[in-house]
């Protein structure tokens, strides 16, 4: 591992960025004299050196497909596989590992439950709770299940500070409504919603709540048995990983209720022509053909790394930095910071350049060695009720430092409507 642990002893969360920027190959490049500032982390965030040989050393050494073979590195990459399973496992102090199911992301773990649980819960005249501030793939698999059964998705406006409050999410709780979905925190101001009080609200009506958690695994320790979540969804490469790897948790009372979301090699005990097929327990059940072994190694990897910098020092830095970027641009005229991003860090600072299109601001940024996204961040329906096109997001990675903030600050002083 080529993380300094021993360097960690005794460092601010101030200096946290500093110390471990050499751990991530990629920030090394520049743009012409600029070196790169990856702001961009909301969005994806870059490789440790560790992730980048976790994947190097399974496919080098380790490779095969699992599961089926009953020789050594078979054996071994099942292993792999299912220690994966584990170090996700206890990442989100799940109860026991079959609750964990590899998928390729937060998309296709909300896909698979609106086509599954979705499915087997919700009929006509139905309705699933969701939230203003849902991310597209949190929202679209909803509303097209809705569409599909005849059912209505009832969305929850969220306040002003950027958070859903519970009054209201419980205010939208009605007998037809069968689930809620709900994101963690928003991707696109960096606010987080009071999922616990959420849930709590859902299971008094027995309304099972699915949980987005791709803006959260990355910022803050998460505990779904604490949150008493249903389902939680996450992305592996938000999180240091690799891209193609998600997950999945769900109670295992109700994962074991799914059929198989698709049917193929993996999921079945056997096949006859004549009989009907019976499928082997989550869950394989819903991992159908060759899984992402390697990124799913990958995955746990980068788990480990950030288990090994401690959440304390994660969560610290996270905060150091956004509230030094609330600080400094609110103190810029012109520039507007959207929502409370400091009242609760979660490593998202969204801007308004007045006067200026983000598309035009990020450009300029770009030119100063700058990756931030700019735009609706997939949020259409959310960023409309600010009554602006879009915003310029800041969102920050363990590795990110404070003279960064400055580097866009002054970029910012430069920028005029098409400059770039
Ligand atoms: N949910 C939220 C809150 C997100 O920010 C994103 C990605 O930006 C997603 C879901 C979709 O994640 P993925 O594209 O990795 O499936």
């Amino acid at each position: 591992m080529n993380l300094r642990l021993n360097n960690l002893q005794g460092i601010s969360s101030a200096t946290l960025g500093e110390l471990i920027r050499d751990d991530f190959p990629i920030l090394r490049r520049r743009f012409g004299p600029h070196p790169l500032v990856y702001l961009d982390n909301a969005a994806t965030t870059q490789k440790p050196q560790v992730v980048l040989d976790a994947l190097v050393d399974y496919y080098a050494g380790v490779n095969s497909n699992i599961g089926r073979g009953f020789y050594t590195l078979s054996m071994a990459a099942t292993d792999a596989y299912e220690n994966a399973r584990e170090t996700v496992r206890r990442t989100l102090n799940a109860g026991r590992p079959e609750e964990v199911v590899f998928t390729s992301g937060t998309t296709g773990a909300v896909n698979l439950l609106a086509d599954t649980f979705g499915r087997s819960r919700v009929g006509a005249g139905d309705e699933v709770v969701v939230t203003g501030m849902e991310h597209n793939s949190n929202m679209l698999p909803w509303r097209r299940l809705c569409e599909t059964v005849g059912a209505r998705m009832v969305v929850v406006p969220v306040e002003a500070d950027g958070r859903v409050a519970p009054a209201r999410f419980a205010a939208a709780l009605g007998p037809r409504v069968r689930l809620a979905a709900v994101a963690h925190a928003s991707n696109v101001l960096g606010t987080v919603n009071p999922v616990r009080t959420l849930i709590e609200e859902a299971h008094r009506h027995e309304i099972p709540v699915v949980v987005d958690g791709a803006q959260a695994v990355p910022h803050r320790p998460v505990d779904v048995r604490a949150l008493d979540a249903d389902f939680y969804c996450f992305s592996g490469h938000k999180v240091y990983g690799p891209m193609g790897i998600g997950v999945l948790y769900g109670k295992y009372a109700l994962l074991s209720e799914l059929s198989p979301y698709q049917v193929g090699g993996g999921t079945v005990k056997g096949v006859t022509l004549d009989t009907p097929v019976g499928y082997v327990p989550v869950p394989a059940r819903l991992e159908a053909g060759t899984p992402h072994v390697a990124g799913a190694v990958g995955l746990a990897a980068a788990l480990d790394y950030l288990a090994a910098l401690g959440w304390q020092r994660v969560r610290g830095h996270d905060e150091h930095l956004v509230r030094a970027a609330v600080e400094t641009f609110g103190a810029v005229p012109g520039v507007r910071v959207l929502g409370d991003p400091a009242a609760d860090p979660n490593g998202i600072v969204s801007l308004v350049v007045d006067g200026i299109h983000p598309y035009d601001v990020g450009g300029h940024l770009n030119q100063h060695g700058v990756a931030v996204r700019s735009g609706v961040h997939c949020a259409n329906v959310f960023v409309d009720t600010f009554g602006v096109v879009g915003t310029v997001r800041l969102s920050f990675g363990i590795y990110n430092t404070e003279d960064e903030i400055d580097v866009v600050r002054r970029a910012l002083s430069t920028v005029a409507p098409g400059v770039w």
